[in-house]
């Protein structure tokens, strides 16, 4: 797939039929957020609030990224938010390598757009999808990636912090080394 500028982009995810989660979707879910942040932070993909809105993390997970953002003095307009997949999958079930695969262009060409200094991976589907494919959340998060220049984490998802509390820590100290990279990238 050529590059495509923003704008033929989203036209061409808004109505893309390309994997079968476009037959059980509300919303494609594009991803949003400041088109010349150096920082973009992926998901996996929309759940249902984010499918019923359109929207990437505006349900329980989004307001706790939202929380953890403000923390290192962030605000969600300030960075782009996308995810893997832009359809949610039944149930929220991890998509299918086959659905990553169909949309992870879609993903790409808003890399290129973008031109972040930092990708943020929120949990294993974006890390496995974006880093490497067998990575391990448990074990990899918090270690500093570098692909085309771009510096590269993961961390847990905010929905993992939800259903267990004590992965809070770690993802706390993933945030301020996010912080402090970012800060070297603005000096
Ligand atoms: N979980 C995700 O991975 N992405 C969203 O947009 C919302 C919840
Ligand atoms: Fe297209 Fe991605 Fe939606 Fe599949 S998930 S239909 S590839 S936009």
């Amino acid at each position: 797939m050529p590059l495509l500028p923003l704008k033929e982009l989203m036209e061409q995810c808004m109505s893309c039929t390309k994997c079968p989660l476009h037959n059980v979707r509300n919303n494609v879910v594009f991803g949003e957020g400041n088109l010349r942040s150096k920082i973009m932070f992926v998901g996996e993909g929309p759940g249902r609030d984010e499918d019923l809105q359109g929207r990437p993390f505006v349900g329980k997970a989004g307001q706790l990224l939202n929380k953890m953002l403000e923390a290192i003095n962030l605000k969600r307009e300030d960075v782009y938010i996308a995810n893997i997949v832009k359809c949610r999958p039944p149930n929220n079930r991890v998509p299918l390598q086959s659905e990553v695969d169909a949309c992870l262009p879609y993903l790409r060409n808003q890399v290129a757009i973008i031109a972040p200094k930092i990708i943020v991976c929120l949990g294993a589907t974006a890390a496995k999808a974006i880093i490497d494919k067998d990575f391990k959340i448990t074990a990899m998060r918090g270690q500093w990636f570098e692909k085309k220049g771009v510096k590269i984490i993961a961390t847990y998802h905010p929905a993992a912090l939800l259903r267990d509390p004590e992965k809070k820590y770690p993802a706390w100290e993933d945030f301020k080394s996010i912080r402090n990279e970012l800060d070297k990238c603005n000096s």
